[in-house]
């Protein structure tokens, strides 16, 4: 097939968009003339059209390069109906699919060829490629080859080969998550020192950042979907399978259309769901992180996360699934004591050395930061991508600018009564029954262990205990308390108690919406 060798005619008669957007054009351009790229772009920007038009408009077949196995049908479907001849090469092909597929690319009867990066690394694939012609290679999900994002693929590394085995053919990466960091390491391990970079604004305006603290999860979930969005379609992001189940359940119970997705589901079940999901309206996906990658769906307007994430780059990826028609939409995080210690937990116990568990450390950290922050949310995100601005007016922080106050004086007393518990009893207590010795209440474990003759026994009953929880959430999130994985999630001073104890230091904490406080203490038995 023959398509125009211009660019815009292309877009406009093929894909029946009027004018390209943001950096389309440009990136366009620059492949189209052989360049090699490195396209970031947030999620619904439109990479797509950046490979796919100068595919058609070069000489050739462009390979595309993708791990997303379970989309590339629909992919092929959607452009075969545009009139582009497109085919995939994956697992999902018996040998007499695949064969076919081979033999119309040798014979340059396609335009486009979408290949698992496990298939492409094959001896086979390899060969077949250098019996035809290649446009371009795109190499979608690029952050893939990045070992320390949530999204690595092994076989991404091995990606290079196209560098070597074709450096006459232009190669294009994209991503929609880059830090510098993950930026540098995919020119690096795909051999793009000498692309160009495109760097799109990762600002997604019309979502409304909220992050809320977490007491009763399902229920203050719950009313965030029926006051804010009834009836909407929504993705609620947990972090286990069990979690996902019971969360579904819930919801589904108290009315909302709710289906479960994560990977302990059969195949078919997870398709299932997920066409659902794409098909129907108002329906609200609770799902493991399996869920989403890829999924091109355009009125998603929320998605709630009710255990925090484990990296600024994942919540970003994952609240940027919301509103991608451009229409208003909201992310809200719920996010508690708990988070901290389980995500603390998980670092410690993961298999890896020690560089590997402080990079998960370092992105914890950040994610922290932003959770804890009382300025712009917005501010905060965008600055983990090196992108600056100024505040929003459209997250919680802007909308409801949260009162910190000095809680140096209450962080020293909790550190004391870690330091006098080690001290004077050589004891670990985790943080419940720390809060109880503060408070001062006189319950059976403070009178078996006579700790109502502590020193610090009743020092902080000015506070109330959520507000002492916040307290604790918040060291811990500093990394001024740390938690003892081994003792059964005791509490323990670090370096960075010392200058807090010694009054060298002045603590800002945000204040907790007591309001949340004092309801969910009403619904409680
Ligand atoms: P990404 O891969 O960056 O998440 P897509 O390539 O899937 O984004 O594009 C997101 C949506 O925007 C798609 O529905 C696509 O058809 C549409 N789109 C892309 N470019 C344009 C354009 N220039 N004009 C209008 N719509 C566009
Ligand atoms: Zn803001």
């Amino acid at each position: 097939m023959s398509f125009s060798p211009d660019p815009l005619d292309t877009l406009q008669q093929v894909f029946g968009y009027d004018a390209f957007r943001g950096n389309q054009q440009a990136i366009i351009e620059h492949v189209v003339a052989g360049g090699d790229a490195l396209v970031l772009m947030p999620t619904g920007g439109g990479k797509s059209l950046c490979y796919q038009i100068p595919a058609l408009v070069r000489p050739g077949v462009g390979v595309v390069v993708s791990p997303l196995i379970a989309l590339m049908q629909d992919q092929v479907d959607a452009l075969l109906e545009l009139g582009v001849r497109a085919a995939f090469l994956n697992s999902t092909l018996d040998w007499r699919e695949a064969r076919q597929v081979e033999q119309a690319f040798q014979s340059g009867q396609i335009d486009l060829l979408y290949v698992a990066p496990e298939r492409l690394l094959t001896d086979r694939c390899l060969e077949m490629l250098s019996r035809g012609k290649v446009a371009l290679f795109a190499i979608d999900e690029a952050h893939c080859v990045s070992q320390w994002g949530h999204d690595f693929r092994p076989e991404y590394l091995g990606l290079s080969v196209l560098a070597e085995r074709w450096p006459e053919v232009p190669r294009i990466a994209l991503t929609a998550t880059a830090t510098t960091a993950t930026r540098h390491e995919i020119v690096h391990r795909l051999q793009l020192d000498g692309a160009q970079q495109f760097v799109s604004s990762f600002d997604r305006p019309n979502i409304c950042y909220r992050i809320v603290e977490k007491n009763e999860v399902r229920r203050q979930l719950l009313n965030f979907i029926q006051t804010e969005h009834d009836g909407d379609c929504g993705v609620v992001y947990a972090l286990s399978r069990a979690k996902v189940e019971e969360t579904a359940d819930f919801l589904c119970r108290q009315g909302v259309q709710a289906l479960p997705y994560h990977a302990g589901l059969s195949a078919t079940q997870r398709a299932e769901n997920q066409s659902r999901f794409l098909r129907e309206d108002g329906i609200v996906m609770v799902a493991t992180i399996a869920f989403g990658m890829g999924i091109d769906k355009p009125d998603v307007r929320f998605v709630a996360h009710i255990d925090m994430p484990k990296s600024v780059e994942g919540y970003y990826q994952e609240t940027g699934r919301a509103g991608r028609d451009g229409a208003p939409a909201t992310a809200w995080l719920a996010y508690g004591l708990q988070d901290v210690m389980q995500q603390r937990r998980m670092i410690d116990e993961s298999p890896g050395d020690t560089a590997f568990k402080r990079r998960l450390g370092q992105q914890l950290d950040a994610m922290l930061g932003l959770c804890e922050t009382v300025n712009c949310r917005r501010q905060r995100l965008l600055a983990y991508f090196d992108q600056q601005i100024e505040p929003c007016g459209n997250c919680d922080t802007c909308l409801e600018p949260p009162q910190a106050w000095d809680g140096t004086v209450a962080a020293q007393k909790m550190l004391s009564a870690v330091y006098r518990l080690w001290r004077e009893r050589n004891q670990r207590f985790g943080g419940g029954h720390l809060i109880d010795i503060l408070r001062g209440k006189l319950t059976d474990r403070v009178r078996q262990n006579q700790h109502e003759t502590l020193t610090v026994f009743g020092v902080g009953n000015d506070l109330s205990e959520q507000a002492w929880r916040g307290v604790l959430r918040q060291l811990l999130a500093m990394n001024i308390l740390a938690v003892d994985h081994e003792g059964y999630g005791t509490l323990a001073l670090t370096d960075a108690s010392r200058p807090v104890l010694k009054g060298e230091t002045t603590l800002m904490f945000r204040r907790e919406a007591e309001k949340v406080g004092r309801q969910s203490r009403v619904a409680k038995p």
